[in-house]
């Protein structure tokens, strides 16, 4: 839908769609998603923008009011009972589907028993995740990733989730989001670390591949990614916005980067707000 005049725009927060840039050193293209509503951001660079919660909150997933958002959108109910929001999404390794107690065994089938794939990133330094195969690039960029690079490819989002532990003995598995914000991450050569960590850690991959098959656990051997973001001025200084504190918030957009807009009175995770419904100015 398009904007008409200078009506705010209104609806309830979603994760801001991303489009990696085209040609080289091209920026993100980003828009602000409120229900149906999409607005293009890039063009608002160096202009104030203003959001204003308007206190009600609606699940994602089943679109009923909510006094409080839980796992980043979603009413207690859904939850409760999503597979989507059980603690095995975030630590795939404690798949529990095999012993019958999946909270939703379709959704699970569909969405885990997929091919994953097991990435090097550098967001805030060098780090380690795994994603769907179908979310690539998605999940870098929501990341604020400046490169990434796929380095192994698996059946099951429970294998990934071995694949990652084993890489959490000598690489980190988290961003630092105040130093992906600050912009001051230096370029690195992933394919280098990538070999690295393989001869580091090559006595747990095998014995991962003896437990799953040889074929199970496959070496890719992919070109890294770069990823550059409409920024004009990164904050030397992080402070938060937070709607729950303060329902306006309001600044000049310096810079959009991951989830987050870079306001000159400070940055706001819009990720963490989703649900929320805002007016856009
Ligand atoms: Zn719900």
């Amino acid at each position: 839908m398009q904007r008409v005049g200078d009506a705010p725009l209104q609806g309830c927060l979603r994760k801001m769609a991303i489009e990696p840039g085209t040609g080289v050193q091209a920026p993100a293209r980003y828009s602000l998603r409120l229900g149906e509503h999409y607005l293009p951001l890039n063009e608002r660079l160096g202009q104030p923008l203003s959001l204003t919660w308007t206190g009600a909150i609606a699940c994602t997933h089943c679109g009923r009011a909510t006094k409080k958002s839980f796992a980043q959108g979603y009413c207690y109910p859904c939850f409760k009972r999503l597979a989507q929001c059980d603690t095995c999404i975030m630590k795939p390794e404690t798949c529990h589907y095999y012993q019958g107690t999946c909270r939703e065994p379709e959704w699970g089938e569909k969405h885990c028993f997929q091919p994953h794939i097991v990435y090097l990133a550098n967001s805030s330094g060098l780090k380690v995740g795994i994603t769907r195969k179908t979310q690539m690039p998605t999940r870098w960029l929501d990341q604020g990733a400046i490169q990434a690079l796929p380095i192994l490819e698996v059946d099951t989002r429970q294998q990934s989730g071995f694949v990652e532990v084993l890489f959490k003995e000598a690489v980190s598995d988290r961003t630092n989001w105040r130093a992906m914000l600050k912009g001051e991450v230096v370029e690195m050569d992933l394919r280098a670390e990538r070999d690295r960590l393989f001869s580091e850690l090559s006595d747990g991959l095998r014995q991962l591949a003896d437990i799953h098959g040889d074929s199970a656990i496959r070496k890719l051997d992919a070109t890294p990614l770069q990823f550059d973001y409409p920024v004009e001025t990164f904050p030397r200084k992080i402070t938060s916005h937070n709607f729950d504190k303060q329902p306006q918030v309001e600044g000049v957009l310096q810079g959009i980067k991951g989830q987050y807009l870079m306001l000159d009175t400070g940055v706001i995770n819009l990720r963490k707000f989703t649900g929320y419904e805002v007016a856009v100015n």
